[in-house]
């Protein structure tokens, strides 16, 4: 009882700190790479802002961001929220959503995949750390569960050339990944 006064008197970002850091460690399920299809060099904190901004001052106005770890152009991993809070990564579909999954974005990825190395490094590296953490975890891109080049380049392909094992890869592809990277380069170059 003591608690519920409490948490309803706090802001409704703070229950859900609350509420996930407390009272319920979730299962990490999937690691969902996107891009953010902006400026390659935009910063983490840009990124942010963006999500969190109003929507009068041309953001989005959701109380939390869309991604856990966003990897700027200089290969910089920025944590942006614990692997506990659930992020606003994905629309659910196919088994995949926002509860289950840790979401990572490239910086970048405007017109094709224009990702630099080191980005590509880091990422390789926390694909082996997650699933080393998570070992029943899947690997996959937003691209293979939504019509959009997030990112513009094949995931799957890309963590298995990282070494991540098959079973920890998500191979099926909801909504046609190719196609939708290739429409990206229609329309852009
Ligand atoms: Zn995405």
């Amino acid at each position: 009882m003591y608690i519920d006064r409490l948490i309803s008197t706090e802001s409704k970002q703070l229950k859900r700190r609350f509420l996930f850091t407390y009272v319920y460690l979730r299962e990490i399920k999937n690691i969902v790479i996107h891009c953010t299809a902006g400026r390659l060099r935009t910063k983490a904190e840009a990124v942010q802002q963006f999500f969190l901004k109003s929507k009068s001052l041309g953001g989005r106005g959701w109380d939390i961001g869309g991604y856990h770890v966003i990897i700027e152009h200089d290969g910089t991993a920025v944590f942006c929220y614990p692997d506990n809070e659930v992020t606003n990564g994905v629309i659910a579909n196919a088994g995949i959503s926002n509860t289950n999954s840790i979401n990572i974005a490239l910086t970048g990825g405007l017109k094709w995949d224009n990702f630099t190395r080191k980005q590509k490094d880091t990422l390789s590296t926390l694909l082996l750390e997650y699933t080393k953490k998570y070992p029943s975890a899947k690997v996959l891109g937003h691209n293979q569960i939504a019509r959009k080049a997030c990112p513009t380049f094949d995931v799957r392909r890309f963590a298995a050339e990282a070494g991540v094992k098959q079973s920890n890869i998500f191979h099926h592809d909801a909504e046609g990944v190719l196609h939708w990277m290739n429409q990206v380069k229609h329309r852009y170059m």
